[in-house]
């Protein structure tokens, strides 16, 4: 057995975590900002409740393999937790709760009725064939199954899960109680009960903030107006399609094999097509290579990082060139980092409201499966503007009033609004 397999990364306390501690440190910054009780940020700073299980799977050469799979409640003031399930060979409990924490902070900021929740397996879904990751999916259903429900915990999509998982999670769960329960998850094939427009909401909304920027920074968002975009999958490709419609120009882009940069811009199709053909983004013929690194370095208007979190850090903050830092992942820039990019007057957009789309969207799906009313393409679009846009202008406000950049600004408007919510509910929700 290789020693990262048996090593304590898969179950580390989140005391020791950077990307855990990065979060809290931001809570702790941003709650100065607001006077945020301390036993409120006391509360913050730990998840509600952790759930580890062991997910046994038989492998397609007879073989048993057993992965490890968490569930986080970080928070369920404002209602049930809400999050995603990512399947990744870096997935640990400290991992998984700072992004439950997130989307606490998430859900407040564009003031949803959901709290925070997230999961994972610590699995290279590449390397599963489509049977393995069915069993390994249903058999972590059977494993939480106690604690998710449409009222208690609703999963969704996160990085390497995708709506048929969603279906399979769905399916899992309905069989256990005995009817079909749409309301467990989001992010599900519109034929059992997703909504139109969920799939590229977290592209979309990132586009919607960008745009909402542009606006109040004065920018013109046309041909001379370049983006480079880290990451192609889900949020990564339509942020690239949505930001290319409205007329940007696409220079770069790249997945785990690197990236394309072309200051002549990029056809969106193209790429599309040669992934679809190539299943990477390595040896597409038009542009030069450029590592992960190296994208984040051009010199673009707009930064899309869109793939894993702690891509920015001290290390390479020097280097970025941007006006705009859209972050299409979680947590994809440190504290430091961040507040050294806000001194040189990059304007950021940070993850939580940045990337709320998807989240928000998902809200709109579970509200239409518990009414069985379903709504159009457009009116989902419209409603995630109003939301979205609500949640920068709050933000942008308080930034310029406090004279704070945006990260902190988010985070404190978030958890102003959620420590009112603790303290009408007496602390203990
Ligand atoms: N995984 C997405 C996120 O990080 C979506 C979560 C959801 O829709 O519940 O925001």
């Amino acid at each position: 057995m290789a020693e990262t397999e048996h090593d304590n990364a898969v179950i580390v306390g989140w005391e020791n975590h950077p990307f855990y501690q990065n979060v809290v440190h931001i809570l702790e910054r941003a709650g100065q900002t607001v006077d945020l009780d301390f036993n409120v940020f006391e509360r913050l700073c730990r998840p509600r409740r952790c759930l580890y299980v062991s997910v046994p799977v038989r492998m397609d050469d007879g073989t048993i393999r057993v992965f490890d799979g968490f569930r986080v409640h970080h928070n369920t003031t404002l209602g049930p937790a809400k999050g995603g399930i990512r399947y990744h060979p870096e997935v640990n409990l400290a991992e998984t709760a700072a992004l439950a924490m997130l989307m606490t902070l998430k859900n407040s900021l564009v003031r949803l009725p959901l709290g925070g929740g997230k999961g994972g397996i610590r699995c290279d879904p590449g390397l599963l064939s489509r049977r393995e990751k069915q069993s390994l999916t249903r058999r972590f259903t059977s494993e939480i199954f106690t604690f998710i429900g449409p009222d208690k915990d609703i999963p969704a999509p996160d990085i390497g899960t995708d709506q048929q998982t969603m279906a399979w999670v769905m399916d899992t769960y309905s069989s256990q109680v005995g009817y079909a329960v749409p309301g467990v998850v989001t992010g599900k094939p519109i034929e059992i009960g997703g909504s139109l427009g969920r799939v590229d909401a977290t592209g979309r909304g990132v586009v919607y903030t960008i745009i909402e920027a542009s606006k109040r920074l004065g920018m013109a968002l046309d041909q001379s107006t370049t983006v480079a975009v880290q990451g192609f999958g889900n949020v990564g490709f339509h942020s690239a399609r949505l930001i290319s419609n409205i007329g940007c120009k696409l220079v770069a882009a790249s997945d785990v094999s690197g990236g394309v940069y072309s200051p002549k811009g990029l056809d969106i199709i193209a790429l599309q097509k040669w992934i679809a053909e190539h299943r990477v983004l390595k040896g597409y013929p038009e542009g030069e290579y450029v590592t992960n690194e190296e994208l984040l370095e051009l010199p673009v208007d707009i930064l899309i990082p869109a793939a894993l979190g702690n891509q920015i850090t001290t290390k390479n903050v020097d280097k970025i060139k941007c006006k705009i830092l859209a972050e299409g992942a979680n947590g994809p820039t440190t504290l430091e980092a961040s507040q050294i990019l806000s001194s040189r007057g990059v304007f950021t957009i940070p993850d939580i409201l940045a990337n709320a789309g998807g989240v928000i969207v998902s809200y709109f799906e579970w509200v239409q499966g518990m009414q069985n009313f379903f709504w159009s393409e457009k009116d989902v679009n419209n409603k995630l503007w109003e939301i979205i846009a609500g949640a920068f202008n709050r933000t942008y406000e308080f930034h310029s009033t406090k004279k704070i950049d945006m990260r902190l600004s988010a985070f404190a408007v978030s958890v102003e609004h959620l420590s009112k919510a603790m303290l009408w509910r007496g602390f203990f929700p």
